[in-house]
């Protein structure tokens, strides 16, 4: 039986994406070949690489608006230190928000090339909530922010107005929610959140921020390649890649983003109301900063876990457990995650409270 599956990440998608891949991979366009045995240069292969460029503009309203998407290898990680490798000046200074594990990492990396500035940090508090009235300076090369924190269960409402390009990492809720993308100047997400398998980055980056540090940047490591070679400078993560493109076409023809909006809300309301309801349960994260993507929340009485854990469990629920820095319980509820998966959780939440 097919599990509701609540993982962080890899996580889930589309059935109909499964069954696409899977069919891709024993006859792919019934060209008598596999899609794990063509050349990335062939014309079948070069099609799907255009499209999905094409396609992550489309879905984002930013054709025609100086933007380029890439498909690049090494993760959300690897952004890291691309950023500040291809924004930050030689002795540069970069403005990082400070809201999480992933915001950390990032910043951790940027030190490698210049100087960052924390803006503001809710460290203090184990990452619960997002800092709010926080000044960017006009003389940084950058501003850094992480849209949705996977781990702690926070999202940004909205995004502060600044003169400097606005860098954000929207791994875990890009094409989650209408935004005016563009208000940012570089986004990047790894694949696994809720666009495709892991194995490849999605990059989309405003052309005319580039190459203005003054720095020889390695070729792999440099944006300006990549475009001028189409996403194709090595071979790419053919796979990972045809599995994306997939996902963004099931979300064009379910209506884009302001349709999957829509419904990640009702998903999201069907929980969190619960949760506030529910007297044994609590959620982790501020309320007004609460994530529709990655529902953080706990036991008021841990001595319920195992009722709990065993009744999930025997529900078809998978991959509800916190991360281990925050414990507790978190659902991720990335856009393939039916409807009828909350409702099953919610279901079982009641059920703890009848048998408790
Ligand atoms: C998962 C995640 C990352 C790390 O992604 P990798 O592709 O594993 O490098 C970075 N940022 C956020 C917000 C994430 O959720």
């Amino acid at each position: 039986m097919k599990k509701h599956n609540y993982s962080a990440g890899p996580c889930i998608l589309p059935q109909e994406v499964f069954e696409k891949s899977a069919q891709a991979v024993l006859d792919f366009n019934n060209s008598g070949l596999s899609i794990l045995e063509i050349s990335h240069r062939s014309k079948d292969f070069v099609a799907v690489m255009e499209e999905a460029r094409a396609l992550v503009l489309e879905l984002l309203g930013l054709e025609g608006k100086g933007y380029q998407a890439l498909f690049l290898h090494g993760g959300a990680s690897l952004e890291f230190l691309m950023v500040p490798y291809n924004l930050m000046r030689e002795n540069g200074k970069a403005a990082y928000l400070d809201t999480g594990t992933w915001a950390n990492s990032a910043i951790k990396e940027a030190k490698h090339f210049g100087e960052t500035l924390l803006v503001g940090s809710s460290k203090e508090e184990n990452y619960s909530y997002i800092p709010k009235d926080y000044l960017i300076p006009s003389d940084v090369d950058y501003f850094h922010c992480t849209s949705n924190n996977t781990i702690f269960g926070t999202q940004m409402k909205t995004f502060p107005q600044t003169n400097v390009p606005l860098v954000c990492d929207m791994s875990s809720d890009i094409f989650s929610r209408k935004l005016d993308f563009s208000q940012f100047d570089l986004i990047y997400a790894g694949a696994q959140k809720n666009m495709g398998p892991a194995g490849v980055t999605l990059v989309v980056v405003k052309e005319e921020i580039l190459g203005k540090t003054g720095r020889t940047i390695p070729n792999m490591l440099n944006y300006q390649q990549h475009i001028a070679k189409e996403s194709m400078y090595n071979t790419p993560p053919v796979f990972p890649t045809y599995v994306s493109l997939l996902t963004l076409q099931w979300l064009k023809n379910k209506g884009g983003i302001a349709a999957i909006e829509k419904v990640n809300e009702t998903k999201a309301k069907l929980l969190y109301t619960e949760i506030d309801r529910n007297p044994l349960f609590k959620g982790a994260a501020a309320k007004e900063d609460r994530s529709f993507m990655n529902a953080t929340f706990l036991l008021e009485n841990p001595a319920h876990q195992e009722t709990f854990d065993a009744l999930w469990k025997a529900a078809g629920i998978s991959g509800l457990n916190g991360h281990r820095s925050v414990g507790g319980y978190r659902a991720s509820m990335y856009n393939a995650l039916p409807l009828e998966s909350v409702q099953v959780l919610v279901d079982v939440m009641q059920d703890l409270e009848s048998k408790v």
